[in-house]
């Protein structure tokens, strides 16, 4: 029995300098405190200990042009509100060193024993924006946070458009399917599982990396495209945002004959942003894995759902159950599940990875469990957003909150 996994990878940020002289600051401005390593994005709803925890002394906000966004957490006993400042992150193009430009000094409403501070985002082009707490006296504040929130919504469509880029020579699915069959294949999983969400999937466009306007010359259609080793970008990065829309505004696909990491199908970072191009514009499926030295081909439905599965996270949907790899890679260990409360959640991938101490290292957590002990005693095994793929156990597709959690993001994302 092959096990195989979905990939998911996290954002990360240098602990950047921090340039005063460039910032343009005034001493009553509460300016982050350290390198600024915590990133929230928006309806997350994972326990996230760690936002929590850094939030006075400053944590990082991902916010795109025209969405209304809510923070709340809350109130500590005797501890007054503080004020919320929020500054513009200016990074330089290697992200080593930043600069800050406040942008707004909020007040927070009270509600049901909560802080709540409402703001609109009004920049050009999805950025980062800083975060601070300041109590009455200008200090960061004491109080503790808790059940963290950050919440957005936009007026952006429900419906959207794929885009499937298909790189290198392409080698078939084990149903020997064409590529036109295979997008096919792809757009009717998508529609069928986004559509009790009421998201809609107009088309889905098939382009050759080859065709490329840019990069073309580098995507030859005579051999296969390792993401990994072909190019180091286990995103192919490079290729999202492909041409004018609605091409350029669609989600893009990029089919590569497989991720040269052991077990892996797909790749995609936890809410990629950018349904265009740039940093998070990109899911990477494969149409075939490769598991020890062997390397195996996917059937037309395997591929399917795993582009479903990386497409969530794109949206910003987290494993039911964090791995390892999971764990270690976001450095907070409250994140055992998605916060989601009609999704299962498996306390035997939880406990067992803690136990032992596992290495940050996918290839090594699948050969541990047996599939057949994954298989018996996980809940949310047919879940999409199961971290695994087990054979034998048929997906039931996304719960209404992770729908939710879809919809919400969708609405944000330009497109
Ligand atoms: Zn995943």
């Amino acid at each position: 029995m092959k096990k195989k996994i979905f990939s998911l990878i996290f954002l990360f940020f240098m602990a950047g300098c921090f340039d005063p002289a460039s910032s343009g600051v005034s001493d009553s401005e509460l300016l982050p405190r350290a390198g600024l390593t915590r990133a929230a994005y928006p309806n997350d709803r994972a326990e996230n200990d760690s936002l929590a925890e850094n939030l006075a002394e400053g944590v990082l906000l991902q916010v795109h042009p025209g969405a209304d966004y809510q923070l709340s957490f809350q109130k500590d006993g005797p501890h007054p509100s503080p004020e919320l400042q929020l500054y513009r992150v200016i990074f330089n193009s290697d992200s080593t060193r930043y600069r800050l430009r406040q942008v707004r000094r909020l007040k927070a409403k009270e509600a049901d024993g909560r802080f709540i501070y409402s703001f609109t985002c009004e920049e050009s082009s999805h950025t980062y924006w800083a975060a601070t707490l300041a109590d009455a006296s200008g200090n960061y504040y004491t109080g503790k946070v808790r059940d963290f929130l950050f919440e957005g919504k936009g007026s952006y469509s429900e419906r959207f458009n794929l885009n499937l880029i298909v790189t290198g020579k392409y080698g078939g699915t084990a149903d020997l399917l064409s590529v036109t069959e295979l997008a096919a294949e792809i757009l009717s999983a998508f529609r069928t599982d986004l559509a009790p969400g009421g998201i809609r999937i107009d088309t889905i466009f098939v382009q050759n990396a080859e065709n490329h306007p840019v990069f073309g010359s580098k995507y030859s259609s005579e051999k296969p495209w390792l993401a990994g080793t072909s190019s180091k970008d286990f995103l192919v990065t490079e290729l999202g945002g492909w041409g004018a829309p609605p091409e350029y505004d669609a989600l893009d696909l990029v089919l590569v004959h497989r991720i040269d990491a052991e077990s892996v199908l797909g790749n995609s970072l936890l809410f990629g942003g950018s349904l265009g191009g740039g940093r998070g514009s990109t899911v990477v499926i494969g149409t075939h894995f490769i598991q020890g030295s062997e390397e195996f081909a996917l059937d037309s439905k395997s591929i399917a759902h795993t582009a479903l599965h990386e497409s969530a996270h794109f949206f910003g949907v987290r494993h039911t159950s964090a791995t390892l790899s999971d764990l270690e890679n976001e450095n907070d260990f409250s994140n055992n599940d998605d916060g989601l409360d009609d999704t299962p959640f498996c306390m035997l991938i939880n406990s067992f990875s803690k136990k032992n101490k596992l290495p940050s290292d996918f290839k090594i957590f699948p050969r541990i469990f047996s599939a057949q002990a994954l298989a018996l005693s996980c809940p949310d095994e047919n879940n999409i957003m199961f971290p695994y793929t087990i054979d034998g156990v048929e997906s039931i597709g996304f719960s209404k909150e992770q729908l939710q959690q879809i919809r919400g993001n969708l609405s944000i994302l330009k497109h």
